[in-house]
C-alpha cells in the first residue's frame, strides 16, 4: 500500500486506545529494522526523519528508501513523517518530495533554538496546516518547549522551563486546527533526560491529564520518550563505551499517556543505544572483522527487538490489518470540507 497519512493512523488509535511510536531514521538499516518489527507484530508503523536525518541521507535517499519499504511491506500501513520542521519552507519542501505529515515546531524560533512567542507559533503553524492539509498531509505542533538539544535543535535546559500551559494549548489547537499536538511535560530530547528516576516532581502527568481533559479530541504527543534501558546502557559501557548513569522515561509512564489521549510517542535514544551496543561488541569481540554487514547485521536486528518491544508496550501490535488506507486526495476533501 502507499503511504498513508498520519491522521488516518492517530484517529484509528484514539479509536482502538492505543499509542503508536514514531521511530527516526537516517539509512536503510534502520528502516529495516522497524518495517521488520512491524511485520512481526503486524503495527501500523509511523517513520520520522528530522531536518538532520534529511541532510544526512540528502532525503531522496531516503524517501526512495521508504517507497521500497511499502513495496516490500504492502501490508503495514506506514506514515513518513517530518520531526521538528523549523520553518513552513522545510515543511513545504518535505511535502513537496512526498512526506504525508509534517511537524511544524513553531515552538521555537527558526534557528531551532529561541522559544517564540505565541503569536509567532500561531503563524507559522497555520501557513503549514494551509498548505499540507491541501494535500491530505497531516500536521503536527508544539506548544511549550522540551528540554536537551538533539541534531542542533532544542531549546536546552532541563525540560522543566517551558512546560506547556492547558489554557494556551487548548486556544493554540482552536487557533491552528492542528492535527497533532506536541506537549512539554518534563521531558527531554537525547539521552541525558534524567539524572534519577523520573517522579511526578519531573515528570508531569498532571498537566498532560489536565491538557486532556480540555482537548480530548486532539491526538497529543510525546517527545523525548525512550525509556534509555539500563541494559542497552551497560552493552555500550561493556564494550569500551563511557555512558553517563541516566533516565528516560519508564514504558509504565508512558502508558498512562496513552490512556490519557498521547498518540504518538517519539523513539529515538532507545534505538542509537540498542544498534551502537551490538556494533561496539561486535568490534571488540571480533576484532579482525572489518566487513561492515558483520556488525551492521546484528544491529539492525537489536534495533528491530527494541522497536518490536515499543509497538507491543504501546498497544499498536495486531493493528495494522485494522486500517484501510484512505487515499490523501481523499484526506484533502475531508478536509476541505471541515471533516
Ligand atoms: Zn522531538
Amino acid at each position: 500500500m502507499p503511504l498513508v497519512s498520519m491522521r488516518q493512523l492517530l484517529d484509528e488509535a484514539a479509536k482502538g486506545g492505543y499509542g503508536v511510536g514514531a521511530f527516526n531514521v537516517n539509512n536503510m538499516e534502520q528502516i529495516q529494522a522497524i518495517m521488520e518489527a512491524a511485520r512481526e507484530t503486524e503495527s501500523p508503523v509511523i517513520i520520522q526523519a528530522s531536518r538532520g536525518a534529511r541532510s544526512y541521507s540528502q532525503d531522496r535517499f531516503l524517501y526512495h528508501l521508504m517507497l521500497a519499504a511499502t513495496e516490500l511491506y504492502p501490508e503495514i500501513p506506514t506514515v513518513l513523517h517530518l520531526d521538528h520542521g523549523n520553518s513552513p519552507e522545510t515543511c513545504k519542501s518535505a511535502i513537496d518530495l512526498g512526506f504525508t505529515s509534517v511537524m511544524m515546531d513553531g515552538s521555537l524560533e527558526a534557528d531551532g533554538k529561541t522559544p517564540s512567542s505565541y503569536d509567532y507559533n500561531v503563524d507559522v503553524t497555520r501557513q503549514v496546516v494551509a498548505a499540507a492539509h491541501a494535500k491530505g498531509v497531516t500536521v503536527e505542533a508544539e506548544i511549550g518547549c522540551l528540554g536537551g538539544i538533539e541534531d542542533g535543535h532544542g531549546a536546552g535546559g532541563s525540560g522543566m522551563e517551558h512546560l506547556t500551559d492547558p489554557v494556551q494549548a487548548e486556544q493554540f489547537v482552536n487557533d491552528t486546527n492542528a492535527d497533532a499536538l506536541a506537549i512539554a511535560i518534563g521531558t527531554s530530547h537525547g539521552a541525558y533526560k534524567f539524572t534519577r528516576k523520573p517522579d511526578g516532581e519531573v515528570l508531569k502527568m498532571d498537566v498532560l491529564i489536565e491538557i486532556h481533559n480540555r482537548l480530548p479530541k486532539t491526538h497529543l504527543v510525546m517527545h523525548g520518550s525512550s525509556s534509555v534501558p539500563k541494559e542497552l546502557q551497560d552493552v555500550i559501557n561493556q564494550y569500551g563505551g563511557s555512558l553517563k548513569p541516566t533516565w528516560g522515561v519508564p514504558v509504565e509512564e508512558i502508558q498512562i499517556g496513552i490512556k490519557n489521549g498521547v498518540r504518538k510517542i517519539n523513539v529515538d535514544t532507545d534505538n542509537r543505544l540498542a544498534m551502537t551496543g551490538a556494533i561496539r561488541k561486535v568490534l571488540m569481540e571480533t576484532p579482525e572483522k572489518f566487513d561492515p554487514r558483520d556488525y551492521m547485521k546484528p544491529a539492525r536486528e537489536a534495533m528491530k527487538k527494541v522497536v518490536a518491544q515499543r509497538m507491543v508496550q504501546f498497544g499498536q501490535a495486531g493493528n495494522a490489518k485494522k486500517i484501510i488506507p484512505i487515499p490523501m486526495a481523499e484526506m484533502a476533501e475531508m478536509y476541505k470540507n471541515g471533516n
